[in-house]
């Protein structure tokens, strides 16, 4: 089956924590942000996916440390601060850790966390935790992202 155009074009990310534009094959720098700290999509643990505007980005998850979300904070592992509705979140919202091979989200924040799956949604509830699954879409406040486990995590939406 013929991938499509976005697998083909869009292998690189900015590792920005800020940013994480997902970039063309072949890209040096950054065009959104300038960063020229980019890195194969691919080779991360998972990734969450997401949009900036009419921009896809993705932020790679480590499954050997916590991975912090939040906004506009430092120690920070993801930034949302440039996504739409970013006000929604909070400075420190959720965690997002892996334990032998089982990545799981740690609602940190007082505004909504919720995951859906075709089996349904699940709504954290502050201070409580909740399995993640590769496919599983986790809202931040109101942004949307899209949790992909995998070396061959790519743009898929
Ligand atoms: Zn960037």
């Amino acid at each position: 089956m013929a991938a499509r155009p976005q697998e083909l074009r869009l292998e690189l990310h900015c590792l920005d924590r800020r940013c994480g534009t997902l970039l063309p094959r072949g890209a040096e720098i950054c065009d959104e942000c300038g960063g020229t700290a980019l890195g194969q999509i691919g080779h991360n643990a998972a990734v969450l996916f997401g949009e900036a505007g009419d921009r896809p980005i993705g932020f790679g998850l480590a499954a050997t440390r916590p991975n912090v979300i939040g906004r506009a904070s430092r120690e920070l592992d993801i930034d949302l601060a440039r996504c739409p509705g970013s006000e929604s979140v909070h400075r420190r919202h959720a965690e997002i850790t892996a334990h032998e091979g089982t990545w799981s989200v740690a609602h940190l924040g007082r505004n909504p966390l919720v995951v859906s799956r075709p089996a349904g949604t699940v709504v954290v509830q502050p201070g409580t935790t909740c399995e993640l699954r590769s496919g599983d879409w986790l809202q931040v406040g109101r942004i949307r992202l899209h949790f992909i486990v995998g070396r061959g995590a790519r743009a898929e939406r």
